[in-house]
C-alpha cells in the first residue's frame, strides 16, 4: 500500500480487527457478485469502496426506469446499458485501483462452475430460485462461501453458506423441495414489490459479510438465518440445519 491508500482505507485500518494486515487480505481478495440489481448494488459498492482487490459482477439485464427506485448502482444516465457497465462504471468512479470484471452474461452451467472456482467468496444477489440453486451447487462443488439474501416488500433474509464445514447446511438443504423449501408460486421484488432501502439493507449486510469472512474476524451468519422486518423494525435469528440426505451437499464430509 502506498500514501494514497494508506489514507483512502485509513477507517479500516485504525480498526483493531483490521489493520494493515486485514486491509491487504481485503485487497488480495476476490470476490463473485452474481446479479448487479437491488442487493448487487450496495454489495457491488460497498465491496468497490472497502478496496476488495477484484470484483467479478455478472448480469444480463439491461438498466431499466423501474429498477432505479431500489437499484441504487445505476442512475438515469445508464438507462438502455448493460447492469454490468453501469455498476462497473460507478465502482470505477469510487474506486479506480482495484480490477473489477463484469460479465454480461446470465451466469450459468460451465462458465459459472468456472467462474466460481477463480474466487474466494460468491455472493448471491438474483432473484429466482432456480438460478439460486445452481449458484449453490457451484458453491458447493467448490467449497466456496456463499453470502445469500433476499428481499421482498418490508421483509429480508440472510445467511451463509460453506459445506466445507462440517455442520453447515447448504442453500439446497434449507430451501429444496422436500426439506421445507416453499411449494408456492416463486414470488420475487418484480411480482410481489419491496421497499427500496430495504434491498439497501440485505445489500450492505451482505458486504459485511464478505469483509468478516475475508478477515476471518467475528462470528459469521453460517449454519443461521438472520431474518429483518422493516415494519416491525424486529430482527430474528435462526438455526439452519443441515440436512444428512441432501442431494447437493449430503455426500460431503461422510
Ligand atoms: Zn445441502
Amino acid at each position: 500500500m502506498n500514501d494514497k491508500d494508506l489514507l483512502r482505507y485509513g477507517r479500516h485500518i485504525m480498526l483493531p480487527e483490521i489493520d494493515f494486515e486485514g486491509q491487504e487480505k481485503l485487497l488480495a481478495a476476490r470476490v463473485l457478485i452474481i446479479g448487479v440489481g437491488g442487493l448487487g448494488s450496495p454489495v457491488a459498492l460497498y465491496l468497490a469502496a472497502s478496496g476488495i482487490g477484484q470484483i467479478i459482477i455478472a448480469d444480463h439485464d439491461k438498466v431499466e426506469l423501474n429498477n432505479l427506485q431500489r437499484q441504487i448502482a445505476h442512475d438515469e444516465n445508464g438507462l438502455g446499458q448493460s447492469k454490468v457497465s453501469s455498476c462497473a462504471n460507478r465502482m470505477k468512479q469510487i474506486n479506480s485501483k482495484i480490477n473489477i470484471v463484469p460479465l454480461d452474461v446470465k451466469l450459468s452451467g460451465e462458465q459459472l462452475l468456472s467462474q466460481v472456482a477463480e474466487v474466494d467468496i460468491v455472493v448471491d444477489c438474483t432473484d429466482n430460485l432456480t438460478t439460486r440453486f445452481e449458484i449453490n451447487q457451484a458453491c458447493v462443488t467448490h467449497n466456496k462461501w456463499l453470502v445469500s439474501a433476499a428481499a421482498i416488500r418490508w421483509e429480508g433474509q440472510i445467511s451463509v453458506y460453506h459445506c466445507g464445514d462440517k455442520d453447515s447446511p447448504c442453500y439446497h438443504c434449507c430451501y429444496g423441495l422436500g426439506a421445507g423449501g416453499s411449494k408456492e408460486p416463486e414470488q420475487n421484488c418484480s411480482t410481489s414489490g419491496v421497499v427500496s432501502p430495504v434491498v439497501g439493507v440485505m445489500g450492505s449486510l451482505q458486504a459485511i459479510e464478505v469483509i468478516k469472512l475475508i478477515l476471518s474476524q467475528g462470528d459469521s451468519l453460517i449454519s443461521r438465518v438472520l431474518l429483518f422486518d422493516a415494519l416491525s423494525m424486529q430482527w430474528e435469528s435462526m438455526q439452519l440445519p443441515k440436512n444428512p440426505d441432501c442431494p447437493v451437499c449430503g455426500h460431503i464430509n461422510d
